[in-house]
């Protein structure tokens, strides 16, 4: 079976006054972390693990940092279309694995949640999301929030896959049709 390992990386800093997101959840803690979407480091490092898994580029090079449009933009909106891209180049997820670095708030007691969240997103079953947290110790970066991911893909040689990742981007963006990225896929 044709198979794609991806892997993404990302850090935040936390800044007072903002919501935090994690994983598409929104936790309650003093300070959120400052981007220039809503900032959810997670859900960032495995859209990154993505786009890599089926090397169509980065986050960046599909939502910029400098266009406003992506200004406190919910990050599900990159995921989906991460999905859309592996979708369009053949392949489906199979799992994730996940690691997050942070001093505060505790990932553990939010760590269901944060599975179920990013398995909706992903559309697989919650099985097949690891959420795992590590606090920083002797790295110096209490400041900051930072994600690992990695994923698998497997081949899939049927087009309702495409259809329903269309089908679920049109239904879940929150962005009207002519915000939405248009990219061509490689
Ligand atoms: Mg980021």
């Amino acid at each position: 079976m044709k198979m794609r390992i991806g892997y993404g990386y990302d850090s935040h800093e936390f800044k007072p006054g903002v919501p935090l997101v994690i994983g598409g959840v929104r936790l309650e803690h003093t300070h959120g972390l400052a981007g220039h979407s809503d900032g959810d480091v997670l859900l960032h490092a495995i859209t990154d693990a993505l786009l890599g898994a089926v090397a169509v580029g980065d986050i960046g090079s599909f939502f910029p940092p400098s266009d406003p449009r992506w200004k406190g933009a919910d990050s599900a909106i990159f995921l989906r279309e991460a999905l859309r891209q592996i979708a369009l180049a053949g392949f489906r997820v199979v799992n994730v694995d996940t690691t997050m670095i942070l001093a505060a708030p505790k990932i553990v007691p939010h760590a269901e949640k944060l599975r179920a969240r990013v398995a909706d997103l992903l559309q697989v079953p919650k099985n097949c999301v690891g959420i795992k947290a590590k606090t920083p110790e002797g790295t110096g970066t209490d400041h900051a929030a930072i994600a690992h991911a990695v994923v698998l893909l497997e081949a899939v040689d049927d087009d309702s896959l495409l259809e329903a990742v269309e089908a679920e981007a049109e239904v879940g963006s929150s962005l009207p049709a002519s915000l939405r990225p248009k990219v061509e896929p490689n």
